[in-house]
């Protein structure tokens, strides 16, 4: 198992100079587990949804929605709590009727993170969501056609300060564009956040975030690109429409995170058929995967196993995920399935255990520390992360006596390997027997 190489060098893209969108860009060096992550980020405008600034420098907030009726109070923030735990900065509820507008005025007050109303096809809705509190409004302007009436929520908007994000979607465009560009095509969907924006414009309001969303992954990522180049507005991304995990999960790191490495995006939603829950947990850990947030939870990394293993290591990571469930531990921990390569191949987490002889080996920083029952590894693991969390991996190291935690290591080590030999996963008979077959 080899390590991830640091990304430090600049893409293609930026050696060619290509150009990144209106404005200067800032370098920003991010540091993940592996090693710096270099990138430049477009500079945009910022504005603010309630507590949360989104653009200019901000740290990309992860968003999500709720899929209860907004009417129904009590199980929306029941939903909204949820989110937020799992890492979501701002929840956005659907506003699609004079209920679900009364709702938001109860649930306002009482969310955690801001939230944005989802407006669908009555400008009114817009007016009514502003009516409860809301923190921003999301708009479709293939969806909402009238300039009269996008100019009024805009106005609106301009009076009460509340942001709005003016949300194309590529199933949903304006059918004139889509005529005009002889389909669905990033240039269309670029023109369609234009036209907002220019409505916008006439009434002079300009607190405004975009998306261009798409389920197909090449076209959403050249609808970003060419927006980035024509306006400093921040962009929310997405691939919208992407279905369920696994292969939604997939789409979706594969739109957002392309752009994100390009320097391009303020904030994201992953969209998934699947539990909001999933939507915002995707996000978060995205972020931190790419250095963009700081670790928030833990980042469980795990062997694949071999014929080395001494465990089933898919269950012990599955119940050690689960153990750490939402505890907010900000380290990297490993799961290995043999002490004889484990924490070698996994020294640079933060905490690790590797399996020997009926027994698991606890390592801090790549220092064994401690020798533990097979059947309490998971509960050591949560137990000693709670301990580095709090005082340091310094601290845990000194609290042990380390020569006797390498010696027991060690024993375990040479017994597996006098009874599976170097070679435990048989490679060598198999060449043997390859080299018989092809002869
Ligand atoms: S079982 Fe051991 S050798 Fe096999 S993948 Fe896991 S750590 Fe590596």
């Amino acid at each position: 198992m080899s390590g991830c190489e640091p990304t430090g060098q600049a893409s293609e893209r930026q050696r060619a100079g290509w150009r990144w969108g209106v404005g200067a860009r800032a370098p920003t060096v991010l540091t993940v587990a592996s090693g710096p992550l270099t990138t430049e980020r477009r500079t945009t405008r910022q504005i603010q949804v309630g507590s949360v600034a989104v653009g200019g420098g901000a740290p990309i907030s992860v968003q999500s929605m709720t899929i209860t009726k907004t009417a129904d109070v009590e199980g929306t923030l029941a939903q909204i709590y949820a989110l937020a735990g799992a890492g979501c900065d701002i929840v956005r509820c659907t506003c699609n009727e004079a209920a679900a507008a009364e709702g938001l005025a109860q649930i306002v007050p009482r969310s955690p993170v801001p939230i944005i109303a989802d407006i669908h096809h009555q400008y009114r809705m817009a007016l009514a969501a502003m009516e409860a509190g809301v923190q921003g409004l999301r708009l479709n302007p293939g969806n909402i056609r009238k300039p009269d009436q996008i100019k009024a929520v805009a106005s609106e908007a301009r009076d009460r300060n509340v942001p709005i994000r003016i949300g194309v979607n590529g199933g949903s465009l304006d059918p004139a564009l889509y005529e005009k560009h002889g389909g669905l095509t990033a240039e269309a969907m670029v023109e369609s956040a234009q036209q907002e924006l220019a409505y916008f414009a006439e009434v002079d309001f300009d607190l405004v975030k975009i998306s261009v969303k798409a389920s197909n992954v090449p076209l959403m990522v050249e609808a970003y690109r060419q927006l980035a180049e024509v306006t400093d507005v921040p962009l929310h991304l997405g691939v919208t429409e992407a279905g369920p995990p696994p292969a939604g999960l997939v789409k979706g790191t594969a739109g957002i995170a392309t752009l994100l490495l390009e320097g391009i995006g303020d904030t994201i939603r992953f969209s998934l058929t699947a539990d909001p829950i999933e939507e915002a947990r995707a996000g978060r850990q995205l972020l931190e995967a790419l250095g963009l947030r700081e670790r928030k939870n833990v980042d469980l990394i795990a062997c694949p196993s071999c014929g080395r293993a001494e465990i089933d290591v898919y269950d012990v990571a599955n119940r050690a995920m689960e153990a750490f469930g939402e505890r907010q531990l900000p380290l990297q921990v490993a799961v290995m399935g043999c002490v004889v390569n484990g924490p070698g191949e996994a020294r640079e987490a933060d905490l690790g255990i590797a399996a020997g002889n009926k027994r698991g080996h606890l390592f801090v920083k790549g220092r064994n520390v401690a020798v533990v029952p097979e059947s309490e590894m998971v509960e050591s693991l949560v137990e000693w992360a709670e301990f580095i969390a709090e005082h340091g991996a310094d601290a845990a190291i000194a609290r042990v006596d380390t020569a006797l935690a390498e010696r027991e290591a060690a024993k375990d080590r040479s017994a597996l390997l006098a009874s599976q030999g170097d070679d435990a996963n048989h490679a060598d008979e198999k060449i043997v027997e390859i080299r018989k077959t092809v002869s």
